[in-house]
């Protein structure tokens, strides 16, 4: 028997989580971390609803925490097995599970002063740790892989963030045979730095990504426009610009962008530009080693010199420095995350930059239902921010084109126009880019469906 049951990112946008039964094999492909929700910290918290000693193998596909956040659980609950990623993917998963261990010891200890006495983080340190010791079967574009018995795995570039990938399961319990293909987040082709996603391989299943499946996005150069803009005019004004971000995210396609604005004479060289975070020494690191994972042009820019470098540009990872930030009254370009704002340090950023009427705030990724990032592209009045309501002067800019994933047109690109025997769409808003691209595939005559968390689907 061939069965799929989809955890995580099962009519939502979070939590990636898809277990494959082939005969006697149990594997996942992700096992990603709920965000953003209200309900979020406690769907981390509760156990899986699979026996973690039960699975013989993860395949991962990228290394946003969304989709690896929870390994450090699922070693912690017994899982002995490999993990399978690609060698960027495994560097790039190193320090974001780290990052955020860190970050749920912290919430912890702080919860703990509040008189939460039994608030425990959903995973440690130690327990990332053990799971980056699992990340040890390293997997090459292209190459089948034999995985578990039954199970083949391709790796395919899914050009969404450095070692991001789809990936072909060649499925066989004895009895029968499926292909299988799972998108990954898929990505857009923006700034040109990633290659194109390779385009979904013949398949009898094919797992799809749906989170802009409602819509295109505007072209990278009206994108890069519009932001320039946003940032020439607050500092004209003498404010300051946050960017929520996370440090291997946005980050290095916004610096790219500010470089190329300095250079090209349209944002002033004095601006000073902060990237706040202790990963981005790192992540910079990472992208050098990985040069190979690029497109041709930016790895020419790599070779050529640092595609980042500004007169003014600062990385801080201690936290004095991040706090030295809030002496900045004008003038500064500030890059922190996380993205939608839900935790880490832009969120002292915006207690100190929201009030104020000559500063903005320009967000430049997606802003998930519930968090408060949505809050301020919804146009809030005040944030909630720790105990305090911070009011909302700042004006706040939200610039879509930078997303990292694939528009509408883009996803039906990927999926191509043979016919698809079964399409399973996940990891989407169930309103709108899961709903409006399982009706673009209904009306192709494609049979789309959106699997309900925790119910098996039998495929063979
Ligand atoms: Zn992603």
């Amino acid at each position: 028997m061939i069965i799929y049951t989809c955890h995580g990112a099962a009519l939502g946008v979070t939590g990636s989580c898809h277990e494959v039964e082939c005969g006697p094999s149990r594997i996942l492909v992700d096992c990603g971390l709920f965000q953003g929700t209200r309900d979020a910290a406690g769907a981390n918290r509760r156990g899986f609803a699979f026996d973690a000693r039960s699975i013989d193998a993860v395949l991962l596909t990228h290394a946003h925490l969304d989709h690896c956040g929870r390994l450090p659980q699922l070693v912690r609950d017994g899982f002995a097995g490999s993990i399978v990623a690609t060698p960027a993917t495994r560097d790039l998963a190193r320090i974001v599970l780290l990052d955020a261990a860190q970050l749920q010891e912290e919430e912890a200890r702080r919860a703990r002063r509040h008189g939460m006495n039994d608030a425990a983080p959903a995973f440690t340190v130690d327990d990332a740790f053990r799971a980056i010791e699992a990340l040890d079967r390293p997997a090459a574009y292209d190459t089948p892989l034999a995985i578990v018995p039954g199970v083949t795995a391709t790796f395919l570039d899914a050009g969404h963030i450095l070692g991001s990938s789809s990936i072909l399961l060649e499925l066989h319990d004895g009895a029968s045979q499926r292909r299988m293909v799972f998108s990954g987040d898929l990505g857009h082709r923006g700034s040109g730095m990633l290659r194109a996603p390779r385009p979904a391989p013949p398949a009898d299943v094919v797992v799809m990504e749906t989170t802009y499946g409602d819509r295109p996005h505007r072209s990278f150069e009206a994108t890069r426009d519009e932001f320039l803009g946003a940032v020439n005019q607050t500092l004209r004004a003498h404010g300051n610009v946050v960017i929520p971000t996370f440090a291997l995210e946005r980050a290095q396609d916004i610096l790219h962008c500010l470089h190329e604005g300095i250079r090209g004479g349209r944002i002033p060289a004095g601006v000073t530009v902060v990237l706040d975070s202790p990963m981005a020494i790192s992540a910079t690191e990472i992208f050098r080693r990985h040069a190979d994972g690029f497109s041709d042009a930016f790895r020419g820019a790599l070779r050529q010199g640092d595609p980042f470098a500004m007169p003014h540009l600062h990385f801080t990872r201690g936290v004095e420095e991040s706090m030295a930030v809030n002496a900045i009254q004008g003038g500064a370009v500030i890059l922190a995350g996380s993205g939608m704002c839900t935790g880490g340090r832009v969120r002292h950023h915006l207690r100190h930059n929201l009030p104020r009427d000559r500063s903005s705030v320009v967000f430049v990724g997606y802003a998930a239902e519930g968090t408060p990032a949505r809050q301020l592209v919804d146009g809030c009045r005040s944030l909630r921010i720790g105990r305090r309501d911070v009011p909302v002067r700042a004006r706040i800019w939200t610039i879509n084109g930078f997303s990292a994933h694939a528009d509408a047109p883009e996803l039906l690109a990927w999926l191509g126009d043979e016919p698809r025997p079964r399409v399973l769409l996940v990891h989407g808003e169930p309103a709108r880019g899961m709903a409006a691209m399982r009706q673009t595939l209904l009306r192709r005559g494609t049979n789309a469906v959106c699997p309900s968390p925790g119910a098996p689907c039998r495929l063979a």
